[in-house]
């Protein structure tokens, strides 16, 4: 007798344990242990092993009988072992490989049993059994063996499948997680089931808080612009076509959101329907993009658009009306005159000019950043050529400098900070035009130089202090309405000072009028 004499009662014991143990998901080593302990036990063996097959190799993966630490003095057996599907062993070869191995373990092994494990004719592995006594198993006896090697293929397989669908599970979730839109997936009834991490930043709320809860506690609009409502769409029948071929029926809706900390961002979400089998609703997959500054550049745009039309049409008007004036053939003007309109057309021109580089200046600056040359600067020099330069425009502001005998040569560009020093005086006449004086004044430390300018207008509101830095931004009130400009002037000083190192900002005069101030570090 080939099995033990009782062995129809416990290999259906056996196997019973061992399906429970494989349905029970347990740890594969452990399910392939229990195995080999049931098929050594049942043909009376000494040492039992399975080897798994990864391509054309194979590796032992569970032993019993022998310390697994000698697990590998069995290699030589899987050497050459490459039969890719369940056909037959080289069983001479295999026992003669297999007396060499029991010389060294020193173990007495006269038979190898060798059961190919097959699941969809594909090999998964081998199970091996060494016995110390040779006998011939019947027909029967191999079919039940062959049970066990079948049932350890099924765990191998099941562990497999296990894997690879935890692997993809924590694949997709990467992917979602690792997303740069935010992207939640609601159920058929407009609950969030996922919530990734770009939607937390965009809508503050972690996916804790908005996992569970219905779409509009969480998604909630300050404004919507485009786009119908998700649960009045849903009410009226979206989506339409959920199965074929045709393009998926999204919906696009387009607005503010408000975060949980009160703020507002600009999303557009896009709502992709996923329908079961049946046909019915079972996903919305939602996507959303933050479109900030998206609307930010198209505000940007806007903005550009009417302070261009209308900075450029006050002086090209002024031109073409003094040139049309002075060249009118039935007129005879006197040389004042003449000078006059010749003089108001220099001045636009040269308003027009300053425009053009200003702008210029501007698109370059958002290009490539701020370049400078930096060389020696002389900042009481810039500023008294500056007041000189200006003071022949205006008699009702009286220009002075007030800087220390001693005050530093800096490393800085000198034709960039002459900029920056004419713009805050041309601001300053600009924005005080019942006049009065207009002071630069220097000052420094060992480490700073700090230069300001004051005029004695009428100063800005508080919460424009910083704002008036940003690109085109204006005040909005009747001075400023009045008086022409783009809001490129203080951009562009502040960007100039950045690139330096230093900072540039704006403060009220105790007494009225405004100061812009800068500090720039003292460079050898
Ligand atoms: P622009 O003068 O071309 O409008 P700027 O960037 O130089 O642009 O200035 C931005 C805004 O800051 C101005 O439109 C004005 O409202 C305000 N501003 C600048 N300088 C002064 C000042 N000295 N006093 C009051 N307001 C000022």
């Amino acid at each position: 007798m080939f099995l033990l004499p009782d062995y129809r009662v416990r290999q259906r014991d056996y196997l019973l344990n061992i399906s429970r143990a494989i349905t029970a998901q347990l740890d594969l080593g452990e399910v392939l242990r229990m195995i080999l302990q049931a098929a050594t036990s049942m043909l009376a063996g000494e040492v039992g092993m399975i080897a798994l097959r990864d391509g054309d190799d194979y590796h032992v993966r569970a032993v019993i009988g022998v310390d697994a630490e000698d697990a590998h003095l069995f290699d030589p057996l899987l050497e050459d072992l490459s039969p890719r599907t369940a056909g037959e062993f080289d069983m001479s070869l295999l026992h003669l490989k297999m007396r060499r191995v029991a010389r060294v373990v020193d173990l007495n092994l006269s038979q190898v049993i060798a059961l190919p494990m097959v699941v969809a004719n594909n090999l998964l592995g081998i199970l091996f059994i060494f016995r110390a006594y040779a006998g011939t198993p019947t027909e029967n006896d191999n079919r039940l063996l062959q049970s066990f090697a079948d049932q350890a293929a099924i765990a191998v397989h099941n562990a497999r499948m296990y894997e690879f669908a935890n692997q993809e599970r924590n694949r997709l979730a990467a992917i979602l997680d690792h997303s740069a839109d935010g992207v939640m997936i609601l159920d058929g009834g407009l609950h969030v089931e996922r919530w990734n991490r770009a939607l937390s930043r965009i809508t503050g709320l972690q996916a804790e808080q908005a996992q569970g809860r219905h779409h509009d506690v969480v998604i909630r609009w300050k404004h919507r612009e485009m786009g119908p409502d998700l649960q009045e769409a849903v009410d009226n029948g979206w989506p339409q076509r959920l199965s074929g071929d045709a393009a998926p029926d999204t919906l696009y809706v387009e607005g503010d959101l408000e975060r949980l900390d009160g703020s507002t961002i600009s999303v557009g979400i896009t709502y992709a329907p996923l329908g079961k089998s049946n046909g019915e609703l079972q996903n919305i997959i939602a996507n959303v993009r933050d479109i900030t500054h998206f609307r930010e550049a198209e505000q940007l745009k806007s903005t550009f658009i009417s302070v261009i039309s209308h900075e450029l049409k006050t002086p090209v008007a002024l031109i073409k009306g003094y040139a049309d004036t002075l060249s009118r053939d039935d007129a005879d003007w006197d040389l004042g005159t003449i000078r006059g309109g010749l003089k108001v057309i220099e001045e636009e021109a040269d308003r027009l000019g300053e425009l053009i580089e200003n702008l210029l200046a501007a698109s370059k600056l958002q290009a490539e950043g701020m370049r400078l040359n930096l060389d020696d600067a002389n900042l009481p020099l810039i500023a008294q050529q500056s007041i000189e330069r200006f003071q022949t425009q205006t008699d009702r502001h009286e220009l002075r400098i007030e800087f220390p005998e001693d005050f530093p040569i800096i490393c800085g560009d000198a034709t960039r900070l002459r900029q920056v020093l004419d713009n805050l005086v041309s601001n300053a006449i600009k924005y005080s035009p019942k006049g009065g004086e207009i002071v630069i004044r220097g000052r420094y430390d060992d480490k700073w130089v700090r230069v300001a300018v004051s005029d004695q207008g009428p100063g800005l509101p508080e919460d424009q202090l910083e704002r008036v830095f940003e690109r085109f931004h204006r005040v909005n009130n009747a001075l400023t309405n009045n008086t022409q400009g783009t809001g490129l002037g203080l951009y562009l000083a502040h960007a100039v000072i950045t690139a330096h190192g230093g900072r540039i900002w704006a403060s009220n005069n105790p007494g009225g009028g405004a100061t812009f101030s800068f500090t720039l570090p003292r460079r050898e």
